[in-house]
């Protein structure tokens, strides 16, 4: 009989996270031309492996397929450039590198982090599976290969370019089909003393703050730093330190070293699984009861947008980031109860939802169109958002918030 299995442990995958139901792919936006054709619908069952406890979505869907058109450019989201440039000179001045040093970013996008390296004359090297992103960090002067990362990929990368002080890995940890092959891939990029970093979200945060709409087809993994770590060991690789950062709502930067030169974890390691194990996250049973948690946020979410149009009021998204599209599909919302949703991302304005076939403007549309209610999308980035919005108040609209609970301010 056909058996779902953990792609950590290859423990069979009985047990239910969250079942958030069909959904297209959520980058997969529509041109105008495309409304009419048939779409694909994948499952959003989210399962937890009763032996190691990872949270996982099944492969529903192909990396390839997931990355070949990718939409996303870091470098449109303020807050998001702001804090790679942080790091970017922390970790540099931390860690001493100069010209004969070499940075290696797994899933480097656009260039959004390494080229704050470049300018300090740091060499690089970024690993992009999307070639339509990659050509853009090019042309931005950062070395950039066209590549999935795995264990064969990663040792002919390494070979060609040197193995790396520093390898950096964030928010693609999440997106790997295969979490076993890319950290043997991460430990054949760094040096024997070298270091690699992940920043990924935090399962943590997202059972606390109720982040369902960060499940989507491109998100295979929901890590605690427990299973990380276990994750990461199939490599060689051991976890040194770890930070916790705001960004995505609350993630995790992991340091993790090569096993032989790795010494002891810092005090912040023990810490953090301590309240991970107090949070229930270290037992089977402490992640039951978020499903229903998931229902109470879609419940109210309608019932403020039916109540809004039962009594004529126009509500009007902004951003369409693919964590809105998870919420939107998921709560079955189209434009009959959002008119329409507006991106500072060219690539997606004049597109459509997938799924709920919401169209995109620009942001310019709100402030001629003066709606009564603003549902903002990307609540990760609420304080950038809220400050960009201010306006709205003036004619006395008013922002609403889904997540972690239905709030209209
Ligand atoms: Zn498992």
């Amino acid at each position: 009989m056909f058996a779902l299995r953990c792609r950590l442990c290859r423990g069979e995958l009985t047990e239910t996270f969250v079942d958030l139901g069909m959904s297209p792919l959520c980058e997969s936006y529509l041109p105008a031309d495309r409304l009419d054709a048939p779409e694909t619908f994948y499952p959003l069952h989210v399962r937890i492996c009763p032996d190691c406890l990872l949270v996982q979505l099944p492969a529903y869907v192909p990396g390839e397929e997931i990355f070949a058109e990718y939409a996303y450019f870091s470098s449109y989201s303020d807050s998001w450039v702001a804090h790679a440039r942080r790091y970017a000179t922390a970790i540099a001045d931390t860690l001493g590198l100069g010209p004969t040093s070499l940075v290696t970013e797994v899933a480097s996008n656009d260039g959004y982090l390494l080229r704050h390296f470049v300018e300090r004359g740091v060499p690089v090297l970024g690993v992009e599976p999307a070639a339509n992103v990659a050509e853009v960090a090019r042309s931005r002067g950062v070395r950039t290969e066209v590549e999935f990362l795995g264990a064969e990929s990663g040792r002919k990368l390494a070979e060609r370019f040197g193995r790396a002080d520093l390898v950096v890995a964030n928010n693609v940890y999440p997106h790997v089909p295969d979490p076993v092959d890319f950290s043997a891939g991460l430990a054949a990029l760094v040096k024997p003393s070298g270091l690699v970093t992940l920043e990924f979200p935090h399962l943590l945060r997202l059972i606390e703050r109720r982040q369902y709409d960060t499940i989507y087809h491109e998100h295979y993994q929901y890590y605690s730093l427990r299973t990380a770590a276990r994750a990461l060991a199939t490599g060689g690789l051991v976890v040194t330190d770890v930070e916790e950062l705001s960004s995505h709502g609350g993630s995790l930067r992991v340091h993790a070293r090569p096993a032989a030169t790795a010494g002891a974890p810092s005090s912040n390691v023990k810490s953090l699984l301590d309240a991970e194990a107090e949070a229930g996250l270290h037992t089977l049973a402490g992640h039951r009861g978020f499903a229903d948690q998931v229902f109470r946020i879609r419940r109210d979410l309608l019932d403020f947008l039916f109540t809004a149009r039962a009594q004529g009021r126009r509500v009007v998204g902004y951003g369409a980031p693919g964590k809105g599209n998870t919420l939107l599909n998921h709560c079955g919302i189209r434009p009959d109860l959002l008119a329409y949703t507006v991106d500072r991302s060219p690539h997606k304005q004049g597109r459509f939802l997938p799924g709920t076939h919401i169209p995109v403007h620009p942001p310019e549309r709100i402030d001629a169109d003066r709606p009564d209610f603003v549902l903002v999308l990307p609540w990760n980035l609420r304080a950038e958002i809220s400050t960009q919005l201010c306006h709205v108040r003036h004619w006395g609209g008013r922002l609403v918030f889904a997540i972690p609970e239905l709030e209209v301010v």
